[in-house]
């Protein structure tokens, strides 16, 4: 199985007396190395699906398999665990200490990874600060930095940790388009270099168009997959 394993997975929440099926019956390889978007309007289960990838929350029924490893019946504990050694976040609203430069905000997740050397830790923020083209506004803080810089710095930050996996919610939503397209084409050349999988979620056809695989989703079920690239899916 590929790097995102989903088998029959569903997911509903409970509000009271009523019960939201947010993922119907989900089930869905995905290869290491995709470029994937999850496309569907708002309330179609995007964030859902992406917590159940990121190992945020586990699923009602079925199963989940990320990097070959089961996440039902997990620890709280056990979850992060896996969740820090496989997985980058990017977030709609970049997520930001604001109080934290560039490169702190880079070098926080790496931490809570006892062996890698200050010296080490030093080195790989200032790669990634590279790799996003940001290295000149290292000392900034957030509120010295455009949208689209801003969202530079997580994307630095989610990949620094090396994760398998990086998930991004709407990671255009809250940029102009042309900085938004940036910032697809960013992650878009980080994949074709690294072979890290990204998997994102939007609702802007204009994004979709540079994933090479789309997955819709409507009223928590899978409508449509787009297959552009053969070997990044199957299912
Ligand atoms: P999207 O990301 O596509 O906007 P979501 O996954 O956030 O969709 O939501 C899917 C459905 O689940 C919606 O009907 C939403 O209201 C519901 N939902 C999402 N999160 C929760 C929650 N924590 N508690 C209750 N209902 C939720
Ligand atoms: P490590 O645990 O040392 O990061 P990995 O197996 O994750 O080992 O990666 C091996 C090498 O591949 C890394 O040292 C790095 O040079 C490169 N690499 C892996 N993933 C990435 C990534 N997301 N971005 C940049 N380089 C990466």
């Amino acid at each position: 199985t590929g790097i995102v394993h989903l088998e029959n997975v569903s997911k509903d929440y409970i509000l009271g007396e009523q019960k939201v099926q947010a993922l119907k019956d989900i089930t869905l390889d995905i290869a290491s190395g995709a470029f994937l978007a999850i496309a569907g309007p708002s309330g179609s289960g995007k964030s859902t699906l992406l917590n159940l990838i990121g190992c945020i929350d586990t699923p009602t029924a079925g199963k989940v398999l990320i990097n070959g490893q089961d996440i039902s019946g997990r620890t709280p504990d056990d979850l992060s665990g896996l969740r820090a050694r496989t997985i980058g976040f990017v977030f709609q609203t970049f997520n930001l200490f604001p109080v934290l430069s560039a490169e702190e905000n880079v070098e926080y997740p790496l931490l809570q990874f006892r062996e890698l050397k200050t010296a080490e830790r030093r080195i790989r923020v200032a790669e990634y600060l590279d790799i996003v083209g940001l290295s000149r506004f290292a000392r900034h803080r957030p509120n010295q930095l455009s949208g689209g810089q801003r969202q530079r710095v997580a994307i630095a930050r989610a990949l620094a940790t090396h994760p398998k996996i990086v998930l991004a919610d709407e990671p255009t939503a809250n940029l102009d388009h042309a900085t938004g397209e940036g910032i697809l084409e960013l992650m878009k050349n980080i994949n074709d270099k690294f072979e890290t999988t990204f998997i994102f979620s939007t609702h802007d056809s204009r994004v979709m168009a540079i994933a090479d695989n789309v997955i819709h989703i409507q009223d928590g079920q899978i409508v449509q997959r787009e297959i552009r690239k053969e070997k990044s899916m199957h299912v």
